[in-house]
């Protein structure tokens, strides 16, 4: 079997991928960062989804001499000129481990954001970069990169409650739902996420 770590400790996320890849390659074993407990925390210092995701790729696959996908996501929107964007996160400045209050927080802050801002004027844009890395035996290395982009309307209240984030309050162009009301699967299909990986799958089934 050939292996890859994704950057990752999400029993879902991963096995979600590992269907995703099998559909190109059988022969691939996804591996999660749940079994390299000792991998330090990497710290997202980069200023762009691009450089985050390559940092994070890099540093796991040094850890465990193995390849490595990393992902790094966010959501920009138009009135706030593209913000949060890298920071989407942590936008609202809550520190805390709890990420359900953390969506909170970040939902209330950009609808108060975007409280004064008119119906056709709330377009924004979910956006992924992953990046692959892996070390070649003779000291070089292989890059690859690739992107999802999903663009759609910031609405006035939160409706759903699945998937995670700013979801409850992000309607995709052509949708009369939001991603918090969609199933894991429809959104995984529309999803700058599932896109990006997607696009990435046919590389690592012949470069891993
Ligand atoms: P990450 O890089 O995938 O961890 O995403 C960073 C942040 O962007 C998350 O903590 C969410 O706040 C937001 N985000 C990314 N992807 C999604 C999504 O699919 N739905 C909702 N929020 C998302």
């Amino acid at each position: 079997m050939r292996q890859i770590v994704l950057a990752s400790k999400n029993i879902g996320k991963i096995a979600e991928f590992e269907r995703l890849l099998t559909q190109y390659a059988a022969d691939i074993k996804v591996l999660g960062l749940a079994e390299f407990p000792n991998m330090p925390e990497v710290a997202e210092v980069g200023t762009t989804l691009s450089e985050n995701a390559l940092l994070k790729a890099k540093a796991i696959s040094s850890f465990t001499k193995l390849p490595a996908l990393a992902d790094d996501s966010g959501i920009f929107i138009d009135a706030l000129n593209g913000d949060p964007g890298i920071y989407s996160a942590r936008w609202s400045g809550y520190e805390g481990v709890d990420a359900k209050k953390r969506d909170l927080l970040n939902i209330s802050k950009v609808l108060d954001q975007l409280k004064d801002v008119a119906v056709d004027k709330r377009g924004a844009q979910f956006k992924t970069v992953v990046a692959f890395y892996k070390p070649n035996s003779d000291g070089s290395n292989l890059e690859k990169e690739e992107y999802g982009v999903l663009a759609g309307q910031i609405i006035t209240k939160p409706q759903g409650s699945s998937g995670f984030g700013y979801d409850p309050i992000f309607m995709p162009n052509n949708f009369t739902q939001t991603l918090a009301e969609l199933s894991p699967a429809a959104k995984d299909e529309i999803s700058h996420r599932g896109i990006a990986l997607r696009a990435i799958a046919p590389f690592l089934r012949d470069h891993l």
